[in-house]
């Protein structure tokens, strides 16, 4: 018999709090203030439900991002992504840190010149750019990402027609080890159509191609992904220099970095399973300072991170409306806000905090919306303390894409405020009311009446 092959033992902590193999329990303590600002009387002040956003959050965590950066490698550009909050005061507290603006679409691109961010520090991506956002663009000297070939061909059309050079990068998509490849937006590195894409547009010679662009994926719980496509980018630049002795003069990796959220179904909470600013950082600055760039070429490192950037800083505040129990005699807890404003429920599992003290009796259940719908699930089951009617909750890391996907069904989206570096709430979007609906429609005469 085959002599079995010895393993050293080791000895590791068990940290309590984080999963061990007695579970994990959700609450220790209740979240009674954000920030300074108490729960309950943004609540009484603003309403329920209610966004609340933490300026101090959103610039420490943007400068504990950059600084991972900063120290491995000498320029680096971050652009607010801002389909991942657009709100306006949210966005600013990123140009004032030092971002330049990521768009996708021309709604966002207009928005942010509105913010004032001037056209040259706009980065323009997306597969829908039509012929006023391409002339608009061209127009403030925008970063435009052509994402097709159809959309190059348009360019260059356009170019002619308005005399215009702009500066533009192709968007690359690649296999970086992690499935299902994104391939659907902009070139594919393997098969050969980003070197194809990248030859058209410098031998035509209608446009400057000034960087390379991808966004691998989001929510990337690898690494090394990014290592692999920043060495993918960087050898393309290489080429590019060989061919036509041109520079590119910055390369972006998107976005996609993990937030400490919980994706469901992983074993690890986000806060100790993720991956760190820092993890990201050695990943793609080891692999740009070891490609071929010497040091006069070394190109700006754009950033396009959204959600990690975001996240950890919005808070949803909520009220209990009622408790049930479930055939099967599981609790039933129903919550005011549901899947409506909280689209993020989909795919993580959101830590929810008690508002109030509570006792130390825990007791696991689900936590539904308000809505008439069965898939209205907020947590499909959690460990809580039984809260009644009329309680507070804090829900966690909800800054990312909720103010952005969040849908008008039944309900109108609420309040959402932003607590300052003191502590004091601002208002900054309003919640909708009936006239702002009934602004939007539009009632044919002949329906205008009725007898019942
Ligand atoms: C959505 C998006 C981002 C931001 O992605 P996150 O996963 O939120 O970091 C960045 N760049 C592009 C092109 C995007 O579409």
């Amino acid at each position: 018999m085959e002599k079995l092959r010895y393993e050293r033992p080791v000895i590791k902590k068990l940290n309590s709090g984080s999963m061990n193999k007695f579970g994990t329990r959700t609450e220790y303590t209740p979240v009674t203030h954000i920030d300074g600002a108490s729960v309950k009387s943004l609540i009484e002040e603003f309403g329920s439900p209610l966004f609340a956003i933490s300026e101090r959050t959103i610039r420490q965590t943007y400068k504990d991002c950059l600084r991972a950066f900063n120290n491995r490698y000498p320029r680096v550009q971050m652009a607010w992504s801002y389909k991942t909050n657009y709100i306006n005061a949210v966005c600013n507290v990123f140009h004032q840190e030092g971002s330049w603006a990521e768009v996708v679409s021309g709604f966002e691109y207009h928005k942010a010149l509105k913010n004032g961010v001037p056209g040259n520090k706009i980065i323009f991506n997306g597969p829908d750019k039509t012929d006023e956002d391409l002339i608009a663009a061209m127009t403030n000297n925008s970063l435009i990402h052509i994402d097709h070939l159809d959309e190059l061909y348009r360019l260059i059309e356009l170019t002619r027609e308005h005399n215009k050079r702009p500066r533009v990068a192709i968007r690359v998509n690649m296999d970086t080890g992690v499935y299902p490849m994104w391939d659907r937006f902009g070139f594919n590195y393997e098969n050969g159509q980003a070197w194809d894409a990248i030859n058209k547009i410098i031998l035509n010679d209608q446009m400057d191609l000034v960087g390379l662009h991808c966004h691998i994926g989001t929510f990337m719980l690898s690494a090394n992904a990014y290592a692999i496509a920043a060495t993918k980018l960087a050898d393309l630049a290489h080429h590019i220099n060989l061919k036509f002795n041109k520079k590119i003069t910055y390369i972006d990796l998107g976005g996609g970095f993990a937030s400490k959220n919980n994706l469901k179904g992983s074993y690890l909470p986000g806060n100790i399973g993720n991956p760190s600013f820092d993890d990201y950082a050695e990943a793609i600055c080891s692999a740009l300072l070891n490609s071929e760039f010497s040091k006069q070429e070394l190109p700006l490192l754009i950033l396009e991170t959204g959600r990690a950037l975001i996240d950890e800083a919005g808070y949803l505040c909520g009220t209990v409306l009622a408790n049930k129990r479930l055939s099967d005699g599981r609790r039933a807890t129903i919550m005011d806000f549901g899947v409506n404003i909280l689209f993020t429920s989909f795919w993580y599992d959101h830590k929810i905090s008690p508002a109030q003290d509570f006792s130390h009796y825990t007791e696991d259940g689900v936590i539904y919306g308000p809505l008439c719908m069965n898939i209205d699930v907020v947590r499909e089951s959690v460990t809580l303390p039984p809260m009644k009617k009329g309680d507070n909750v804090v829900v966690h890391t909800v800054g990312a894409y909720n103010m952005t996907q969040w849908m008008q069904f039944i309900a109108m989206r609420p309040n959402v405020v932003m607590i300052d570096l003191q502590g004091k709430p601002h208002l900054i979007r309003n919640k909708e009311n009936l006239e702002y609906i009934l602004e939007r429609e539009e009632m044919p005469g002949y329906l205008a009446d009725f007898n019942l």
